[in-house]
Order: C-alpha cells, then sequence, then structure tokens
C-alpha cells in the first residue's frame, strides 16, 4: 500500500474503463441489500439517467443478528449484471465475506456476458480476516475496496490492506466508514472523514467514504440537506475521491438498513451537490 517497502500501489488505477484515485469522483451509489430483481433493474435505471456507470450491490449481507435477512447470495447475482449490462454500469462493488463468493461471482459474470467489472468489499467485521485478505490478494482480477475496522486502529487497518497487496493486488480503495465509541452518537457511528488526508499521507491508496454506515440516518432538517450529504461533504473536501452510498426505491421496505438509504429522487440532486463541492476545493 506504499509503505514499508511491500507491493505499491499506485496512487490510482484504471479498471474496466473507470479511473479510481484521480481528480474525480466516483459515486458508487446503489442497493445496500439485493432484496428483488425490481429494486436493482430501478436503482440500475436511475443511475443510468444520470449518467452514472458505478454502484454497489449486496448480495452477501454480514448481519449482527442471525435472523436478520443475509442476502439473497449467488441467486441475485443473474439480476445484478444482466440489469448492469443493459445499463451501461462499468463498476459493481460487492462485498464477499468466504473466497467462495469470488468464484460466484466469476462464475455468474461469465454466464451473464455483460461487459461490467465488480469490486470485491471487504466489510468491517472482516477487517481483520487474514485468510480472506490474502485469498483477495491472491486473485488479480478485480480491485477492492477495503472498509476500515470500526473497533480497531486505523494502523492495524492499513495492515490489514498490506495483507492484500503483499499477495500481489495492490488496486485497493480505502474506505472510512466510521467507527464504534463508547459515548453513544446521535449518528450511527462516529464520522471519520478526518482521517482522509491522514490515510492519503501514509500510503498511495485512493480514499473512499461511506456516509451511509457512518450516519445511518437519511433524515435532513426541516430546512436543510441530510446530514448523509454533509457527511459526503466532508469527506471530499478531506480528498476523498470515492462515495459509496445507499439508495432504495422503496426505503421503508428495504430488508436491510432501509433508515439510512436515500430514495431515488435524491440521486440527482446527491451527483450535483457533490459535483459542486469537489470543484470547490
Ligand atoms: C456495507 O457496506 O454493506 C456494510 C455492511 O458496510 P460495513 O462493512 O462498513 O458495515
Amino acid at each position: 500500500i506504499g509503505r514499508h517497502g511491500g507491493q505499491r500501489t499506485t496512487a490510482g488505477f484504471e479498471y474496466n474503463g473507470v479511473s479510481f484515485g484521480d481528480n474525480s469522483v466516483n459515486l458508487f451509489a446503489g442497493l445496500c441489500a439485493v432484496d428483488s430483481l425490481e429494486s436493482v433493474d430501478a436503482m440500475m435505471a436511475a443511475l443510468a439517467r444520470c449518467g452514472i456507470n458505478t454502484t454497489r450491490m449486496g448480495a452477501y449481507k454480514p448481519r449482527t443478528n442471525p435472523y436478520e435477512f443475509q442476502g439473497l447470495g449467488a441467486k441475485c447475482l443473474p439480476w445484478v449484471f444482466d440489469s448492469a449490462g443493459k445499463h451501461g454500469i462499468k463498476v459493481v462493488a460487492m462485498e464477499v465475506t468466504h473466497p467462495r463468493h469470488i468464484d460466484e461471482i466469476n462464475d455468474a459474470l461469465k454466464k451473464s456476458g455483460a461487459p461490467t467489472g465488480v469490486m470485491l468489499q471487504v466489510g468491517t467485521r472482516n477487517a481483520q480476516n487474514f485468510e480472506l485478505l490474502k485469498q483477495i490478494g491472491q486473485q488479480h482480477a478485480f480491485p477492492v475496496l477495503f472498509k476500515r475496522g470500526m473497533g480497531i486502529t486505523l494502523e492495524e487497518s492499513l495492515n490489514a490492506c498490506e495483507y492484500v497487496a503483499s499477495e500481489g493486488n495492490p488496486k485497493i480503495v480505502f474506505c472510512l466508514r466510521g467507527v464504534k465509541t463508547h459515548l453513544g452518537d446521535p449518528h450511527r457511528n462516529m464520522v471519520d472523514f478526518a482521517h482522509v488526508p491522514v490515510v492519503r499521507r501514509l500510503t498511495r491508496m485512493p480514499v473512499c467514504v461511506d456516509p451511509s454506515h457512518a450516519i445511518g440516518r437519511a433524515e435532513a432538517p426541516p430546512d436543510g440537506l441530510p446530514d448523509i450529504f454533509h457527511a459526503i461533504g466532508q469527506g471530499l473536501i478531506a480528498g476523498a475521491s470515492m462515495v459509496l452510498v445507499d439508495f432504495h426505491p422503496t426505503p421503508e421496505k428495504a430488508l436491510c438498513d432501509g433508515p439510512q438509504a436515500l430514495r431515488l429522487e435524491q440521486l440527482g440532486a446527491l451527483q450535483r451537490y457533490t459535483n459542486i463541492v469537489r470543484a470547490a476545493y
């Protein structure tokens, strides 16, 4: 990741026609958890209308409670890739929690034939799952979105990325998504986007922010923008070049993290907001 003399990332990289870590912002707006073909298609169509060609889609969901929706897994991959192909989506960020998920994704991509790429996401709960990190590092086909561990030091999270890089996969984006504290918080997590410049100083990885998991609620003050927008502003001003943000066609019906999902009608406003903030700084 650009330290300790290990395998170096470039300051940015290109994957499937999308540049990461340059002066533009990669907006990965999408479904935290895929729940139906209709949701996938509505999301992808909204992205295409805005000219956005990157998204997030959760198929394998690591849930705190085993009785809650665990994601549709391999079953929903054809919906995701067929719809991505139809709407010109070039990169889908997707969390994997087990090495066999990488094979399932590869198989589904081949079967679909869509010219879509996948960015493998390592979730905060697997930030120190070293065997998973090594397996992800050994595959060189997909770039990686690594989410910082919510209860470990930044240094420990950076070392975890080194596990991926040292196995030969240097295409890593480091994602800040808030951290747990013992203080309680009006938000789901303590927003840690002031660490963006720290990661950029210490490593060569492009930095992503995930305001949805950091804030955890899509609400806005009566006369203002949602807290999620403000957190995105903080992240972009601090130097993030990628944003991961949850949307859903009907957040009240979402099977996972509905309260933090923005509505599809807010996508255009979010895109304008990110462009304005990025242009100003
Ligand atoms: C997610 O992005 O879907 C997710 C579960 O995030 P995190 O690992 O940051 O909790």
